[in-house]
């Protein structure tokens, strides 16, 4: 078995030179255990944000689909497929009902059948990213129909299903990407009003333009510059639910720091931040509602699949980069 290990804090862009792979021994299975075996490894923007939070040398952290090769767990046979925060590893053994202690505690869960979507969903839109828009959206701007909803990171995981969800619910979408194609693909294929380019357009006439109503839910996946223009075009009593700011991941000199509190006073906007594990105890309830919509086709995916153990890092670098349309995963 082999596992990643990170010995090095990320500075700027993670570095191959800053991971060493290592050899880990497994041990019996007790009673109640299982042995798991990756299939499906998850690459998160949170993995390069949270890491500097750990005393090093450290595992590195991650959810995986992984699937069970050995067994002294009645509830979980042979063959199942399991999904749960077991890290750059692969292979796990576990009692499959304790919730690993990480930053992101998410459940252990044996996966029922998927067929015919691909397991990999289970990391996915019927997994953390597809929860994080579901829960974030409803739970946080409150979406009603009519309104106008601006997503940045639009064409990832997360932002990719927030649009889907939104125009479910009513709502005009508007999405912000980093390519033509993406923003392409979020108005041909899933339905957005306007997508827009962030690296070309001017994000100031693109809003005037996309949103003749102005903003009334703003889903903040990038931070930086161009939430502050968009918390500028919003209504008044305007949500705002703050779930990433992977602009700055990277970072290594201190932010620039634009003033946000006059369009919130003016305003009176409502801007929370939020962990998606605040809805660990109605996580089912996110999966089935996604998975109900995607086999209605009202939601549509799209996957990044990178391939081998050993490309691991190259995948977090892809993600980071912006090589990713929808989840990108890695097929062990
Ligand atoms: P994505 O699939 O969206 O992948 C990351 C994307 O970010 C890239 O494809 C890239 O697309 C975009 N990006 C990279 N650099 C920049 C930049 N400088 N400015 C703007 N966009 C950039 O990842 P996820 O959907 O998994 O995550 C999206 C956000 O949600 C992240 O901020 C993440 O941290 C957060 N998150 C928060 C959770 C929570 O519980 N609060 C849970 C899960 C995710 P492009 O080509 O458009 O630039």
């Amino acid at each position: 078995a082999q596992k990643y290990v990170l010995t090095k804090y990320f500075q700027g862009e993670p570095k191959k030179s800053d991971f060493k792979i290592v050899e880990e021994d497994l041990p019996e299975l007790k009673d109640g255990e299982i042995l798991a075996q990756a299939e499906y490894l998850s690459v998160d923007p949170y993995m390069r944000a949270y890491m500097i939070g750990y005393k090093l040398p450290t595992d590195m952290i991650g959810g995986q689909v992984a699937k069970v090769i050995d067994s002294r767990n009645k509830n979980i046979p042979v063959g199942a497929y399991i999904t749960g925060p077991f890290g750059w590893r692969t292979h796990t053994v576990t009692s499959g009902d304790k919730i690993f202690s990480s930053s992101i505690d998410l459940p252990i869960t044996v996966l029922p059948d998927l067929r015919p979507y691909p397991v990999s969903l289970a990391l996915g839109i019927l997994g953390m990213p597809g929860n994080t828009a579901y829960f974030g959206l409803k739970e946080i701007c409150q979406p009603k129909e009519g309104e106008t909803i601006v997503i940045t990171g639009a064409a990832g995981a997360v932002g990719s299903h927030v649009g889907q969800i939104g125009k479910i619910l009513g709502c005009r979408v508007i999405g912000f990407a980093g390519t033509d194609e993406k923003c392409n693909y979020l108005e041909k294929e899933l339905g957005f009003d306007r997508a827009f380019n962030y690296k070309t357009c001017n994000v100031r006439a693109a809003l005037k333009d996309g949103a003749p109503n102005r903003v009334d839910c703003y889903f903040d996946n990038v931070g930086g510059e161009i939430s502050s223009t968009i918390m500028s075009h919003m209504n008044k009593y305007g949500r705002i639910a703050v779930c990433g700011s992977i602009s700055s991941y990277n970072d290594t000199a201190p932010p620039k720091v634009t003033i946000v509190q006059p369009a919130l006073v003016f305003k009176e906007l409502k801007m929370e931040g939020f962990l998606v594990n605040r809805w660990n105890d109605r996580w089912q309830e996110g999966i089935d509602m996604n998975l109900k919509w995607l086999k209605e086709g009202k939601i549509k995916y799209q996957e990044k699949v990178y391939h081998g153990f050993e490309n691991m890092v190259d995948a977090l670098l892809g993600i980071l980069r912006g090589e990713n349309t929808g989840k990108a995963v890695v097929k062990v």
